[in-house]
């Protein structure tokens, strides 16, 4: 296997959940609103530390597009996927940007992602 290169961000970093590796910065998301089968989906710009899979063509909501899935280079867990292509003109703007699906990764503070369901009750303490 040999020594892994990863790259190291500073910043407001998400990260693997798994490894901590890092993967974008909270600067580099262009859109919180995407969906997954799994929940929420970021829209990064550009993200470090992955590895891709084949091309696929993936039918979604907004149509048929051409999409390869990305794995984490410290523990190989799929994260996401990168759009290659998009069908529709609509869409264009998502070619050569990067999915990470929320669940999959850490935020900024650390955190694991919970669901609005699962906060609203929650006994973590206030940062106070
Ligand atoms: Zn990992």
């Amino acid at each position: 296997m040999g020594r892994l290169f990863l790259i190291t961000l500073e910043g407001n970093i998400y990260s693997c959940k798994h490894c901590q590796t890092h993967f974008g910065l909270s600067e580099d998301i262009l859109s919180k609103s995407f969906h997954c089968k799994h929940g929420k989906a970021y829209l990064f710009d550009k993200v470090v530390n992955v590895t891709f899979g084949d091309k696929e063509e993936r039918m979604m909501m907004t149509g048929m597009h051409i999409v390869v899935d990305i794995f984490c280079v410290g523990c190989g867990s799929i994260v996401g996927w990168k759009y290659e292509a998009a069908h529709e003109k609509s869409q264009k703007y998502k070619e050569g940007k990067f999915i990470l699906e929320r669940f999959k990764i850490l935020g900024p503070d650390g955190s694991h992602y919970m669901d609005q369901e699962a906060q609203i009750g929650g006994s973590d303490p206030d940062d106070a």
